[in-house]
């Protein structure tokens, strides 16, 4: 008692499944979810935990698992960013020695002060310090009179030196 399929069932059905393999005859084939599942999390700043065994990757903060390429891009990624941070480093430590150098050519006397010690008068009670004593990056000492506080001077005590190895 089988019912033949009428010839119109059947082209429909032939269309359905055309229109299933071939996307263009009607909606795509594959549909992408949007955002499926999405965190929020920026799986790229927290690092990779790694299953050796089953070589899977998974993401330290969440725990989602991540592609393994996006893992190495991301660490790629992570290199280069570090590579860069390192090489401004050392061009600022580079930057920083050349004007030191060019500092010292234009005023070859002038020193850091690396250290500072008040000098009191005590039998003043009420204000005792009266000027204080540079310690000097040359090892010399210098005092100064005033309160202000120097990062340079010029070291007398080298420039004299040097002027009396001249003659
Ligand atoms: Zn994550
Ligand atoms: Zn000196």
């Amino acid at each position: 008692m089988t019912k033949r399929a009428s010839p119109v069932v059947a082209v429909t059905q032939t269309q359905i499944v055309k229109a299933r393999l071939d996307p263009r005859l009607n909606e795509p084939y594959f549909s992408v979810i949007k955002d499926a599942g999405f965190s929020g999390c920026q799986h790229a700043q927290h690092g990779v935990k790694l299953d050796k065994t089953k070589q899977r990757a998974y993401c330290k903060k969440c725990g989602e698992e991540i592609a393994l390429f996006d893992a190495l891009w991301n660490y790629h990624h992570a290199e280069e960013r570090l590579v860069g941070t390192l090489q401004q480093m050392q061009k600022m430590r580079d930057d920083e020695a050349a004007r030191k150098q060019r500092e010292r050519e234009r005023r070859p006397f002038v020193r850091e002060v690396v250290g500072r010690v008040a000098r009191k008068d005590m039998t003043l009670k009420a204000e005792p310090i009266i000027g204080y004593v540079n310690e000097l990056e040359c090892g010399h000492k210098q005092q100064q009179n005033s309160d202000r506080h120097l990062s340079r001077v010029t070291c007398h005590e080298c420039k004299n030196a040097a002027a009396k190895a001249k003659r």
